[in-house]
């Protein structure tokens, strides 16, 4: 045996752990041992905070977390683009379907500069809105069709958008594709073809029984 491999064994033998060893721990720590922070990840000696077993730097993160969290929530918001802490403590839906089966709402009743009567719906959860309808007699409409997909289009996004940030609802690029896809009522209308550009776009392949079941529906 040379000197080299001499050395080597002797690391072997003295390291207190293997990487196996240190992803089973065998339960929580009682006392202060050292291995890696599962916050920072360097080695140190840990402490238990709920399930982390984290070094006294990444402690105190941890006590700023647990006991000021609107400090936290501020930071966040200016770093990440999506919320945290969703307000009432309301857990985050992970789609449209998750939406309360009741909720409040306004309806509102205006003109618009064509003087056609409209009546603009808003569905609240807790006070904030999270859907938006918005419904015409479109009494001298040549163009009914197109007016109706296109207005379907602007309500579905910005539903889309209040429930990312009043329900924290995640946004992604498949739920826009959905709710522009969902809008289209003819070929080659304005969301068909917004559809069609944007698809290119998109890893996933949204499903077509959708827009058929949204048509057989209407
Ligand atoms: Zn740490």
């Amino acid at each position: 045996m040379n000197e080299l491999q001499v050395t080597r064994v002797k690391i072997a033998a003295h390291h207190p752990f293997n990487s196996n060893q240190k992803r089973k721990r065998s339960g929580p720590l009682t006392d202060t041992q050292s291995e890696c922070c599962d916050l920072c990840g360097q080695q140190k000696k840990l402490q238990a905070s709920g399930e982390l077993h984290i070094c006294s730097t990444c402690k105190n993160i941890f006590s700023q977390v647990k006991n000021h969290p609107e400090k936290i929530k501020t930071i966040w918001c200016e770093l990440y683009d999506e919320p945290i802490l969703p307000r009432h403590k309301r857990p985050a839906i992970k789609d449209e379907g998750e939406v309360p089966e009741v909720m409040d709402g306004k309806r509102y009743r205006t003109v618009d500069r064509e003087n056609n009567k409209w009546y603009l719906s808003i569905s609240e959860v807790d006070g904030q809105p999270v859907e938006v309808f918005a419904s015409t007699a479109f009494d001298r409409d040549n163009e009914l069709q197109s007016r109706i997909s296109n207005l379907t289009t602007i309500t579905r996004l910005i539903s889309l958008i209040l429930r990312h940030l009043f329900l924290g609802e995640g946004l992604t690029l498949e739920k826009c594709l959905k709710q522009i896809q969902r809008s289209s009522r003819q070929r080659d209308d304005l969301p068909d073809m917004l559809y069609g550009v944007l698809s290119r776009y998109s890893e996933q392949q949204i499903n077509e029984p959708d827009k058929q079941q949204q048509s057989n529906q209407s």
